[in-house]
């Protein structure tokens, strides 16, 4: 689609390709990175990431929903993909003839596509619950069921066994520890019911940089590929250095003088103390720039020039130190003259987690690629 708007997000690949290399010299010996590139690569754009961190050597991709995994196979990617979330069973055909590996957690799934003829034959991982509470299977009992089941099918195999952690963003969580234990438990008595080739694969960045030393064939790295940081905890231990990959940027589409005590946007809710000079930003909520930013702040020429006034569906006006053109760059997230805007920042200020902004960012925002 051509692009014609001035506001933009740019996506540093060589910063994923970095950031990829650097989570890979974390890990011991021979132990992979898996690369989850599910909601559209944490919004960056899922083929460009994928076939970004393919070329580093990854080889092995995770998503959340098959529609995510067929794109990744429409763009020509032929490696392994795992959907981690549940598909319809009706579905596991697509699945199959794509050879794309799905989930597994219960025995009625299983058995709802015992009598279909795959073409293909269909590889399983399994998810065992160990302590998130989200997903995965429970019991040793579910476990010995299951692996009947699977036994009888002719074209469906167990191929990984996995669990997800729900505190390793924390420092030294005793929930990690048991979950841990618990997924040795299950994995033990998987390999004594089930005597074949099982990948393994039980941490996130999260995981995967605190406990490096703990994680098996794979780590399920995600937000940390994009260069951001799973929480403050784990940045805070700063053994490992991440590039941020994503930037956003925009410019000036009308600059004007007003006056002091006049109001700027809807509601009046920002009155000028004297006299200013105030830029209107073509970016909104239209575009996921939340309301809530209100009061925050972007970059101009390196420096925090606040958002003033409501920010609208397409638009918002920011309080400038001085007269600049129209078409002036302004850096909404990312580096500018050596000042930057990270992600944690915005995340800070709406409270939530960085995870959250590139997901939010509507695709009404074309992703550039440098
Ligand atoms: C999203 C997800 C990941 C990646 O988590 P990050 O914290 O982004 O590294 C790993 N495993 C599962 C099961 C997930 O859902």
């Amino acid at each position: 689609m051509n692009r014609y708007r001035n506001t933009w997000a740019e996506i540093n690949l060589d910063a994923i390709g970095y950031n990829i290399q650097q989570l890979k010299n974390l890990l011991p010996e021979g132990r992979k990175v898996m690369g989850v590139v599910k909601a559209n690569g944490y919004g960056h754009g899922s083929v460009k990431v994928a076939k970004t961190a393919l070329n580093m050597g990854v080889d092995f991709l995770m998503v959340a929903i098959l529609e995510e995994a067929v794109k990744l196979r429409k763009h020509g990617i032929e490696e392994p993909i795992l959907v981690i979330g549940r598909v319809p069973p009706r579905y596991a055909y697509v699945a199959a003839n794509l050879g794309i590996t799905l989930s597994v957690f219960q025995l009625d799934w299983l058995e709802s596509i015992q009598n279909e003829r795959f073409n293909k034959p269909l590889s399983l991982h399994i998810e065992f619950e160990t302590g998130m509470n989200r997903t995965g299977i429970v019991t040793k009992d579910q476990l010995k069921e299951i692996v009947n089941v699977v036994k009888r099918m002719e074209n469906v195999r167990l191929t990984g066994a996995y669990t997800h952690f729900a505190t390793a963003d924390e420092i030294g969580s005793e929930l990690f520890n048991k979950q841990r234990l618990r997924y040795e438990e299950m994995l033990e008595t998987l390999t004594s019911l089930y005597p074949h080739q099982i990948i393994t694969h039980i941490g996130n960045s999260a995981a995967g940089i605190q406990y490096s030393e703990k994680m098996l064939q794979y780590t399920r790295f995600g937000v940390s590929i994009y260069g951001l940081y799973p929480s403050a905890d784990i940045r805070g231990m700063a053994n490992v250095k991440l590039k941020q990959a994503f930037s956003l940027y925009s410019e000036l589409i009308q600059v004007k003088k007003v006056s002091a005590g006049e109001s700027v946007s809807y509601g009046a809710t920002f009155i000028t103390k004297e006299d200013a000079w105030i830029g209107t930003v073509p970016i909104g909520y239209g575009d996921g720039w939340r309301r809530g930013l209100q009061g925050f702040y972007v970059l101009v020429d390196g420096k925090k020039m606040p958002i003033v006034g409501r920010i609208c569906m397409d638009l918002m006006m920011i309080k400038l130190d001085k007269q600049y053109e129209v078409g002036k760059k302004v850096t909404l997230i990312g580096e500018d003259n050596g000042s930057m805007i990270e992600m944690d920042d915005v995340a800070n200020y709406l409270g939530t987690i960085n995870y959250e902004i590139p997901c939010m960012l509507t695709d009404r925002i074309p992703r550039m690629y440098v």
